[in-house]
């Protein structure tokens, strides 16, 4: 089962893609830990990656696009992948599609996380995270017993500096903006399905086995 998780940020990606990884064995794909790791290997791409990280410049999609064909070669693929921030445009979304034949697979299933802004805005706005253990609170949805102090280490809680409306704002705006067209894309195919990731963490997750279930059964 190959997946591709798309949501703004707080809608729980990340949370879901541990839980997907340890229930299924699927390989979590992040560009930017196969890139290091590519580098760290030393690979033929992983070198041209490194010229490009030396002389301080971004490295291009060509070589990205290198790096995840290598990756989806390896043999842990078997059990499916799970990518996790890329495409992160169209014209990676249409480059996915030549990877995807190179390797000789393909995308099963498309999750949209959904949630409503004014949710997102009172899930981020409201975390406050401890200074010395990195324990992370919610005012509203998960308080520390003493406001402000940590409960494990009693530790200050701060709150992030992304972490405010003006910068979430400006966050989902450019998320939006580059998403929409990877959105309409996969429905093209067919491929997309909408989760609610406003309901709880366990019933989100339940929602996406389900998708994979019926996903499974067309194929
Ligand atoms: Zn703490």
């Amino acid at each position: 089962m190959n997946i591709l998780l798309i949501g703004a940020p707080g809608t729980g990606k990340g949370t879901m893609s541990e839980l997907l990884v340890k229930n299924y064995g699927l390989v979590h794909i992040a560009t930017g830990d196969i890139l290091r790791q590519s580098i760290k290997e030393g690979t033929e791409v992983g070198k041209k990656a490194q010229s490009y990280i030396e002389k301080g410049l971004l490295v291009p999609d060509e070589v990205i696009h290198d790096i995840i064909v290598e990756r989806l070669k390896k043999d842990d693929v078997q059990k499916g992948f799970l990518m996790d921030g890329y495409p992160r445009n169209l014209e990676q979304a249409k480059d996915f599609d030549k990877i995807l034949e190179e390797v000789g697979t393909d995308i099963d299933l498309v999750v949209l996380m959904e949630l409503d802004e004014a949710i997102l805005a009172d899930r981020i706005t409201g975390r406050r995270i401890c200074k010395d253990c990195g324990q992370i609170y919610h005012v509203v949805n998960k308080p520390s017993k003493v406001e402000g102090q940590c409960d494990n280490c009693g530790g200050e809680l701060y709150t992030r500096k992304d972490d405010t409306l003006a910068s979430l704002k400006t966050r989902l705006d450019e998320y939006h903006h580059a998403t929409m067209p990877i959105i309409e894309f996969y429905q093209n195919k067919g491929l997309l399905k909408h989760v609610n990731a406003a309901l709880g963490k366990d019933e989100v997750y339940a929602a996406i086995v389900k998708l994979m279930e019926e996903s499974n059964d067309q194929h």
